[in-house]
């Protein structure tokens, strides 16, 4: 998606060796003309999907998803990280090692908002080493709904959560993919003609 790219060019900032700061649009102020143009996107690739949940993680997630969710006339369920008195008793959970903070933290979802007869669309910020991506896609199977795929807006490509995800059979759209971190400077994967990319 050549609109995301170029922001991420423009306005992303790299941290150390691997990790891509976009604060400005997208992890704390958020650009909704750009999160709108992520979440026709998003429905563009998946469309003809028979989707009737978007699945994400808090925090940055959520606004996403629920941007995204518009396209789809769809609800936003998001795993919940922090514990809380208010969460039902009945969950899914999972553990998932956070790439930002390097802990371990457990999702969970209550039982009353994924099931069976759900067909989830997963939808994140980023993809690393495929954590989080995991963690959600072990509530789904917990759940028995269906993964019909997962939309990720940016992937780093040199790390190894995409690969995990394709390897498992899941369709990934990943709608900009970072190959490599250079001197500074983020280098996306050149897009293969006829590939589902704008
Ligand atoms: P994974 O679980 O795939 O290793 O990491 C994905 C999660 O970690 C995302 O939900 C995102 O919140 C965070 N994350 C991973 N890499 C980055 C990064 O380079 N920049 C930012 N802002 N968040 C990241």
């Amino acid at each position: 998606m050549e609109l995301l790219k170029k922001r991420i060019s423009e306005d992303g900032r790299v941290v150390g060796q691997d990790v891509i700061k976009v604060d400005s649009f997208l992890n704390h102020q958020m650009d909704i003309a750009l999160l709108n143009e992520i979440g026709k996107e998003f429905k563009r690739r998946f469309n003809g999907e028979d989707i009737n949940k978007i699945l994400t993680v808090e925090a940055s997630g959520i606004g996403i998803a629920c941007i995204a969710a518009q396209y789809f006339n769809v609800p936003v369920v998001f795993a919940k990280k922090t514990e809380s008195r208010n969460l039902d008793e009945e969950v899914y959970e999972s553990k998932v090692f956070s790439f930002t903070k390097s802990k371990n933290y457990n999702i969970k979802v209550s039982k009353r908002y994924l099931n069976s007869e759900d067909r989830v669309l997963i939808i994140d910020d980023f993809l690393a080493n495929g954590c989080a991506a995991a963690g959600m896609m072990d509530i789904v199977r917990q759940a028995g709904a269906r993964l019909v795929g997962i939309g990720i807006v940016i992937e780093k490509g040199f790390q190894n959560g995409g690969k995990m995800i394709r390897e498992a059979g899941v369709r990934l759209e990943s709608l900009a993919i970072v190959e490599s971190i250079k001197n500074n400077s983020i280098i996306f994967s050149e897009e293969k003609k006829g590939e589902n990319n704008k």
